[in-house]
């Protein structure tokens, strides 16, 4: 069964996703490469959190306390509020 919110629904829909760290000396912040993740899970694998933590962890600091934010692309243009990391 394929249900809503699974990786190529995000892609489809233009949803991105951010990934911050929880770890207070770090916040390190960035933004989720969708399609290599969807190379890496499948196309239908779950998008919640609880599904696809344990896929990820701080390039910097290499924690595990890892949030996710999901925002829409607004029509393929650039976000002047975007947080580089
Ligand atoms: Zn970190």
């Amino acid at each position: 069964m394929t249900y809503k919110n699974c990786v190529q629904d995000f892609i489809d829909d233009g949803t991105a996703v951010t990934i911050w760290c929880h770890n207070p000396k770090c916040h390190h912040r960035g933004e989720l490469d969708l399609l290599k993740l969807r190379d890496r899970i499948g196309p239908d694998h779950g998008m919640l959190f609880e599904e696809i933590k344990d896929y990820f962890r701080c390039s910097k600091c290499g924690g595990k306390q890892l949030g996710m934010t999901r925002h829409p692309l607004t029509g393929g243009k650039p976000n002047p509020h975007r947080v580089r990391g």
